[in-house]
């Protein structure tokens, strides 16, 4: 067996294998045309949940968040962020200073969230919370001193000013009973004061996607949008007043939080669901909620994987028609694994690997297979993205009423992040949604706690000023 023909051998036999998989996986691949068509959905439920009359039966809340500019360079102070409801749970102080040039600086310290605390009671969970702002303060040396605090909390809140926030509803993997429908403020409030060894002064609760345009916007003025995508997904972006029915005003803008991740909860996608979305809804936590965020999030991309290998599996089209036990436990293959099979040098040894420890003895062509499977499934989120960005800038061109949009969108998330294709993906594909938008995309290198910091320095000069 000459070497050079058994790899053109092995490629026409994986050349066929995708074909046959292609044609398993046909509902997961979209057209443009698709897209576009996903596109307006989007657009008409951006518009739906920014009526007064239609807002109350949208799904796409279009949240006001009080957020009324991005950061101007004219920011200072000393503050701390608090970040929940990420990867991780994170407390950070932020030193913003006015040198000759504006200057960020920040020390951070990541703690855990245990299980039993994410789905126990809401006031153990903000005990928690108040235990580790104390176990900072306490490191940094100011428990004595009362900082202004910004809450970076990554679940739809409602909004009437910047520092009152009701959760509307717990999003992945957070079920604390007792919260929905508080205002988080208060109830982190209580929490501080029952301690009684410290005080902080909570200025301001951001979503993670505005900390993240805020933490672009200081870099980059024209930043107008941020996104995420990681254990959820989700955007914000600048709209004009005179279009947001549920807030008072004509003049300016205000940031909006669309949380896209509930677009399709109205049944508005069914006819791209696949019987693997219907399950991962089935086993999550909020059945029936999140639709669109659990077709293309980091918290159940992995696991679309695995559903789909099972079946695979299931009729002999891979593995031998093996199936083990770790291959029908939820949760044994997870996203990151997707990002390790995706790696254009060591993807296919890392499959073998990954596959290997699920039990599977996997053969050389089950790797090829289990890879183009990946690619179709991480390829769908990032298009999927795609179509909603899109829809968002295509909207920002309109409202300016130009005929090019030059815009800056500020992006964070584990996905995007750390999977070796996905940014790419997702830049090629907005690029040939909207042709009329010259997009710069933004990593936000410092997560979104800058942003919430910067949006506390905002709140706390103009709390100054109006106490003057
Ligand atoms: C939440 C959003 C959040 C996103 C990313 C979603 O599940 O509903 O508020 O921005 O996750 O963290
Ligand atoms: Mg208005």
């Amino acid at each position: 067996d000459g070497s050079g023909k058994g790899a053109a051998l092995i490629t026409a036999v994986a050349r066929q294998h995708h074909r046959e998989i292609d044609k398993y996986l046909y509902s997961m691949r979209f057209s443009d045309e698709t897209l576009r068509d996903i596109m307006s959905r989007f657009r008409m439920e951006m518009e739906k949940g920014l009526g007064r009359d239609t807002n109350p039966t949208a799904t796409v809340k279009m949240l006001p968040t009080f957020v009324r500019s991005i950061p101007d360079g004219s920011e200072k102070g000393d503050f701390i962020a608090l970040d929940l409801g990420g990867s991780n749970f994170r407390i950070l102080r932020v030193k913003v200073s006015h040198e000759k040039k504006q200057t960020v600086q920040m020390e951070s310290q990541n703690y855990e969230t245990p299980e039993d605390i994410i789905h126990g009671s809401g006031s153990r969970l903000f005990d928690h919370v108040a235990e580790c702002l104390g176990d900072f303060m306490e490191k940094q040396n100011i428990k004595d001193k009362k900082l202004p605090v910004g809450f970076t909390f990554s679940f739809p809140c409602a909004h009437t000013k910047l520092d009152e926030a009701v959760l509307l509803t717990w999003t992945k993997r957070f079920k604390a009973s007792g919260v929905e429908g508080m205002d988080v403020v208060k109830l982190l409030n209580k929490a501080i004061k029952k301690r009684g060894d410290y005080d902080a002064d909570i200025m301001a609760v951001v979503n993670d996607t505005v900390g993240t345009m805020m933490t672009c916007g200081f870099d980059d003025q024209r930043c107008e949008v941020g996104i995420i995508i990681g254990t959820g997904t989700n955007a914000c972006y600048m709209e004009e007043l005179r279009h947001i029915d549920m807030v008072e005003g004509d003049e300016g803008r205000m940031c909006i939080n669309t949380e896209w991740g509930a677009f399709g909860d109205d049944g508005m996608l069914e006819d791209i669901r696949t019987e693997f979305d219907r399950e991962i809804d089935r086993g999550s936590l909020n059945p029936g909620k999140q639709l669109f965020e659990k077709m293309v999030s980091g918290m159940y991309m992995g696991e679309l994987v695995r559903l789909i290998l099972v079946k695979m599996a299931k009729e002999g089209l891979l593995f031998e028609g093996r199936i083990t036990p770790e291959l029908l436990t939820k949760g044994k293959f997870e996203t990151k694994h997707i990002s390790a099979i995706e790696k254009t040098k060591e993807g296919l040894t890392k499959a073998k690997e990954i596959l290997t420890r699920l039990g599977v003895e996997p053969s050389a062509d089950d790797c090829i297979a289990v890879q183009h499977v990946c690619a179709i499934v991480s390829f769908r989120s990032a298009n999927l993205i795609a179509a909603t960005l899109g829809a968002i800038l295509a909207r920002l061109k309109d409202n300016k009423n130009i005929p090019r949009l030059r815009t800056t969108v500020g992006i964070d998330g584990s996905l995007y992040k750390m999977h070796p294709q996905y940014s790419r993906r997702l830049h090629k594909t907005v690029r040939r949604l909207v042709p009329e938008c010259d997009v710069r995309f933004l990593l936000s290198e410092s997560g979104s706690g800058k942003g919430a910091a910067l949006v506390t320095a905002w709140a706390s000069r103009l709390a100054d000023q109006t106490r003057q």
